[in-house]
């Protein structure tokens, strides 16, 4: 797509979703006599809808332009493809030296560690080159054809790990060169408990931020829990939907929008670090849980995991309320997430929920 025409569609899109976003805060000032807030920021290629409840016009106006900063900044910072701090750091490794970074993007690296040993190496950001070489880097998703076999192997052979990173304290290296970080498993998760986390140091108690679907709620809004819908990765709508609790994260992976299309075949941009080759049975897995950025990194985690490994992986990572599904449009379930789980409404009509195989986070035997 040419860049002025991808700006403008964005740009148009941006005006639709500020308009209908305005609207329904009429209708909840209209219902609510609290004031409500909402923005809409373009942030990481996506919109991120911030919605503040119960604060005077200013203070919640101040906050979403601080959140806007730090969005910014960590999309500068945080990026792998583009020159900033995790751009040099990326140099850095590969040249074997090390380089001092800031605090936060030194803190989301640890998380990114901890996280990627829970998941038993199956979230691994390290495994920047493979991301590249498959073409998942760039904001157009790859076309084809498949990149040749053996550069894969290749790849994959040198084990890239979270594990090779070293902590000096701020200054960071790797005793393995071939790690190239990419954090887009999980920046959007850690942004948004930042976020979090900025909101409550300013006083503000209450509100929820949209990242594109990926969701986390602050206190309450009134008397009504904010839904998030699971959208259908086979078609428009949604499968089924969630009432998301104050503290409460959803964060969905799937391959309905970054895949690269070969022989009928769809290759997801969530690649399994073992083999270095992308996912192609798990259309999509969503974590609920109270911490954003584990959400995310298990969301990814899972769709590698596939069915076969969901409760190990669930479980090791601390993530109990899983939905995994699958290519044959077959639900997968932890009993935790199926207790959560409701019907969605499409276009006012309820829609029944699916068949779901319920997975036990303990002991192995699925439930039909
Ligand atoms: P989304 O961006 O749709 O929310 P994810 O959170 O699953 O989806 O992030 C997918 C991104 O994570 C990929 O585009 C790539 O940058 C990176 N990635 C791919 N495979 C892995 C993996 N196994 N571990 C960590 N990050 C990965
Ligand atoms: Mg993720």
């Amino acid at each position: 797509m040419a860049g002025r025409a991808g700006t403008r569609l964005r740009l148009s899109l941006v005006a639709f979703c500020l308009a209908a976003i305005a609207a329904l805060a009429g209708v909840l000032r209209a219902e609510n006599r609290d004031p409500v807030h909402s923005e809409t920021l373009y942030v990481f290629g996506t919109l991120v809808e911030v919605v503040i409840y119960g604060e005077p016009p200013q203070k919640a106006e101040a906050a979403t332009a601080e959140l806007g900063r730090m969005f910014q900044s960590f999309h500068r910072d945080w990026h792998a493809w583009r020159p900033g701090e995790l751009g040099r750091l990326n140099d850095a490794i590969a040249s074997g030296t090390s380089l001092p970074v800031d605090d936060e993007l030194a803190a989301v690296l640890r998380q990114g560690q901890a996280l990627s040993l829970q998941s038993g190496g199956l979230f691994d950001p390290a495994i920047g080159k493979l991301i590249g070489l498959w073409g998942f880097h760039d904001d157009v998703p790859p076309s084809g054809p498949l990149p040749d076999r053996e550069a894969i192997a290749r790849l994959a052979a040198a084990q890239p790990r979270m594990a090779d990173l070293r902590f000096d304290g701020n200054i960071v290296s790797s005793r393995n060169p071939a790690v190239q970080l990419d954090l887009g498993g999980f920046a959007k998760g850690s942004a948004l408990d930042l976020a979090a986390a900025t909101l409550s140091r300013r006083g503000i108690r209450n509100a929820v931020l949209n990242a594109g679907g990926d969701v986390l709620v602050i206190g309450t809004h009134g008397a009504r829990e904010w839904r998030v819908a699971i959208r259908d990765p086979f078609g428009w709508g949604a499968v089924a939907a969630l009432s998301v609790h104050p503290g409460e994260a959803v964060f969905t992976s799937g391959n309905y929008e970054r895949f690269l299309e070969q022989d009928g075949v769809r290759f997801s941009h969530i690649i399994d670090p073992r083999s270095g080759w992308p996912v192609t049975d798990i259309v999509s897995a969503t974590v609920l849980d109270t911490n954003g950025a584990r959400a995310d990194a298990a969301a990814t985690a899972l769709c590698v995991a596939g069915p076969d490994g969901m409760a190990a992986t669930a479980r090791a990572m601390g993530a109990d309320a899983v939905l995994l599904i699958d290519r044959n449009g077959t639900f997968y379930a932890t009993p935790a997430m199926a207790a959560r789980l409701q019907a969605a409404s499409d276009a006012g009509e309820e829609r029944p929920l699916p068949q779901m195989v319920i997975v036990p986070l303990q002991g192995d035997a699925a439930i039909n």
